[in-house]
């Protein structure tokens, strides 16, 4: 069974909660940078301080912060893995393919989840995270077009998208993620 996972997919389509229920159901590490970056401004870490005020404008935080985190967390484990808001745009993308190299551990599936704008706007502005206001939100959709969607193209290339409409409750989401991974 496969346990390296990538999930793709605009803010407000789930990708975290469906990389929960994926992770929980196979044991894997569930690496959220979002949710990192986040624990990192409550500690009020050094790291925290950097990133605060561009996740709280909806940018992205620099490509070598992360990467860091994230090379950190995977040299530290053993087992499988699935990664969810990373990588953002091409470049992380690119470095993290040589990670995995260097770690011979290649992605299995990309799991890209596709909804409406209209109900990711809906989603989002019900949540009620500190970055989930509308203004933010909208930068956060221009920087997920601008920068992340670019990423489809190039898994595609590599055969891996597995495409999941994120319509409907968490548990029909899952069972269509689950019937398209193997
Ligand atoms: P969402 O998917 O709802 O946008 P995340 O929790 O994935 O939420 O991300 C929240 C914020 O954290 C982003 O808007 C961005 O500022 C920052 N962030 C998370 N992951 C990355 C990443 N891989 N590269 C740069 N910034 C990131």
């Amino acid at each position: 069974m496969s346990d390296r996972f990538l999930f793709l997919g605009p803010p407000g389509a789930g990708k975290g909660t469906q990389a929960q229920v994926l992770a929980a159901d196979r044991g894997l590490l569930h690496l959220s940078t979002g949710e990192l970056l986040r624990a990192e401004v409550q500690a009020g870490t050094e790291l925290g301080a950097e990133a605060q005020s561009v996740m709280a404008r909806g940018e992205l935080v620099s490509d070598a912060l992360v990467l860091a985190i994230v090379r950190a967390r995977l040299l530290s484990h053993d087992g499988g893995w699935l990664l969810d808001g990373f990588p953002r745009n091409l470049a992380q993308a690119e470095a993290l393919s040589q990670l995995l190299q260097e770690l011979n551990q290649p992605i299995e599936h990309v799991v890209l989840l596709q909804l409406d704008d209209g109900i990711l706007l809906q989603r989002l502005l019900s949540r009620g995270r500190d970055d989930d206001n509308e203004a933010v939100i909208r930068n956060r959709l221009e920087v997920y077009r601008e920068q992340t969607e670019p990423l489809i193209a190039f898994y595609r290339q590599l055969g891996l998208i597995r495409e999941v409409e994120a319509e409907g409750d968490v548990q029909a989401v899952a069972g269509r993620i689950s019937s398209v991974v193997s």
